[in-house]
């Protein structure tokens, strides 16, 4: 019997080359960044564009993890509404963060145009569906503040969201026109392939195991006693934030989110589920996302076990779920399981820290990482260039390690069990 591997649907047509840039025994740079996914890539990339010499080292290769793996939905804003973040963080840093929220779209988008990136993309929007009386009403309240901001946000009822999706079992929900879908593994590919072309040195399968400060730098070194020498250096490593800096893993809730594919749906299946291409995440607490994938397949993702997978059985909830909202595919093929680490914070934002003078360190994308770190990169650079602190939208935070943080998963699992029966009752 052959051992069950994970297999994304996600596959480069055509591959990309990335060039090959080992590490050498000593090296050093302007800047040294720590991860190869979406916001590493995006700050070397601007980084290189003005002038710095820059390094970038991934302990896996480029589209291995995250960046690579993930639904690929472009999402503006974060958890919070608009008026919330103003009301929260006043009007200044507030606004910041709204405008922020709102651009991270357009920097993806203008990013592929403005390199010419080979990747698969489209804007029809992200709906977010409502499945409940209650998230109905708080869709209709998010719906009016971007619309109060100039946002062409639709408010959807029950048969036009049955339109949209051809799911069953909505009440309504809001259309977000910004937003829109691209071929994650394409991307980040393609954010290596640009950025290497600009100067960009990347390392890949090259773990950083320890940083230390020196006088003008810092020295990162690797298990194999290879070092390189920075003058900055920003640790993009996310969800998979290891011992690097210390206590930083422990500031985020690492989850696993799960993704399955069908097989190529027949034109008939096909034509009846997001007919014109947007993508959708529903209200539920244990959030569900799809979106049409390549090849006329449909991928549907949400939350799964904190443990590592060993089976195909680890992603029978979202099978059961995509059967309830897409009864026409009940006899369809699960052709493509795979899953990652999405990392989320307890105040649900993403944070910035800069434990000691040019030692910059973000985390923790709420499993939007695809706008908010394409934005966030150049932010990055800007705030290394100028020192202007408000060129990050997101105020600087001393690490704080979550209480009882060993104990995590134990929590997570109850969580996720107990919001599952939630939304099953709320049906
Ligand atoms: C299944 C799934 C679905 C998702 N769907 C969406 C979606 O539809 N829309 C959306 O916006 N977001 C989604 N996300 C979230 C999104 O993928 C992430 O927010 C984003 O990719 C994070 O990018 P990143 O560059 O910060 O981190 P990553 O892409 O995770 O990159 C971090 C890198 O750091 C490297 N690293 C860690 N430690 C070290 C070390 N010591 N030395 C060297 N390298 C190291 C890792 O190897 C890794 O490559 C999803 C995530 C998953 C897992």
């Amino acid at each position: 019997m052959t051992a069950f591997a994970p297999t994304s649907a996600w596959v480069e047509e055509p591959a990309v080359a990335l060039p090959n840039d080992p590490l050498g025994a000593n090296e050093s740079c302007d800047l040294a960044i720590v991860g190869a996914g979406i916001l590493g890539l995006s700050s070397a990339l601007d980084a290189a564009r003005r002038g710095l010499s820059v390094r970038v080292i991934d302990a896996a290769t480029v589209g291995d993890r995250a960046s690579g793996l993930n639904g690929g939905q472009v999402i503006a804003g974060f958890k919070y509404d608009p008026d919330w973040l103003v009301a929260h963080f006043g009007a200044k840093r507030g606004e910041a963060l709204v405008n922020f929220g709102a651009t991270t779209p357009d920097a993806v988008y203008d990013l592929i145009a403005r390199e010419g990136l080979n990747v698969p993309h489209q804007r029809s929007g992200w709906i977010q569906a409502a499945h409940s009386e209650v998230a109905m009403r708080a869709a209709e309240e998010r719906a009016r503040q971007w619309s109060a901001r100039g946002v062409a946000a639709k408010i959807l009822d029950a048969s036009e969201i049955a339109r949209l999706t051809g799911a069953r079992g909505y009440i309504g929900g809001w259309l977000d026109p910004r937003s829109g879908a691209i071929q994650p593994l394409a991307y980040v590919r393609e954010l290596a392939r640009v950025a290497a072309a600009a100067g960009v040195r990347v390392a890949e399968n090259t773990r950083v195991a320890t940083l230390k400060r020196e006088i003008g730098g810092w020295v990162l070194q690797t298990a194999d006693d290879r070092s390189l020498r920075a003058k900055t250096v920003i640790v993009a490593t996310n969800a998979y934030a290891d011992g690097l800096i210390p206590g930083l893993a422990r500031t985020l809730l690492p989850l696993h989110s799960f993704q399955i594919a069908t097989a190529p749906l027949p034109d008939s299946v096909l034509s009846t589920i997001l007919p014109e291409g947007q993508v959708v995440s529903d209200s539920r607490r244990i959030i569900i996302y799809y979106r049409r994938g390549p090849g006329g397949r449909i991928l549907f993702g949400g939350r799964g076990s904190t443990a590592e997978p060993t089976n195909p059985r680890a992603w029978a909830h979202l099978e059961h779920a995509l059967k309830r909202l897409f009864p026409a595919l009940t006899d369809v093929a699960i052709e493509k399981r795979w899953y990652g680490r999405v990392a989320l914070t307890l105040d649900h934002l993403p944070h910035v820290h800069e434990p000691e003078p040019g030692l910059l360190v973000a985390a923790g994308c709420q499993g939007r990482g695809v706008g908010l770190m394409t934005a966030l990169g150049p932010r990055l650079i800007d705030y290394i260039v100028t020192q202007d602190a408000e060129r990050i939208p997101f105020p600087i935070t001393p690490i704080r390690p979550i209480p009882f943080h060993a104990f995590r998963n134990i929590g997570i699992s109850a969580a996720i069990a107990w919001y599952r029966l939630v939304d099953m009752l709320e049906r």
